[in-house]
């Protein structure tokens, strides 16, 4: 089912856009948990992790260059980053379009808080 990140993707509503390739799009979380959160989707709707197919295998790999070539450009490759994929209910998710978070611009902190 469509989310709010598919009219992100379609450009029917606003996003601080910061990386878009053919297969992933990246943008500014609206609600910052550090100095620099963004998030990183891939355009086909899959909805969690647990929705993720073996024809997606190359795409989860695009996720990731795409999250190191991110946190390249924005300087953030060398002190470090946290990457975090919340999965249903227990782990959090709430909107259920996969998307790895990246967490930088400062010590991120504990694993749990
Ligand atoms: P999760 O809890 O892992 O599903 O994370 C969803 C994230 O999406 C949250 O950090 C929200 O702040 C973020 N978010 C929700 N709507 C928007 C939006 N329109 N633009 C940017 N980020 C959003």
């Amino acid at each position: 089912m469509a989310t709010i990140f598919t009219k992100i993707i379609n450009r029917e509503i606003p996003a601080n856009i910061v990386f878009e390739n053919d297969k992933v799009l990246a943008f500014k979380d609206i609600n910052p948990q550090a100095p620099i959160h963004i998030l990183v989707i891939p355009k086909k709707e899959i909805p969690t992790i647990n929705d993720i197919s073996s024809e997606d295998k190359e795409l989860i790999g695009e996720m990731y260059l795409a999250i190191a070539e991110i946190a390249k450009n924005l300087g953030v490759d060398k002190d470090g980053y946290r990457v975090i994929t919340n999965c249903n209910s227990f782990g959090g998710q709430e909107v259920f379009h996969l998307h790895f978070h990246i967490l930088a611009g400062e010590p991120i902190g504990p694993m749990r808080a």
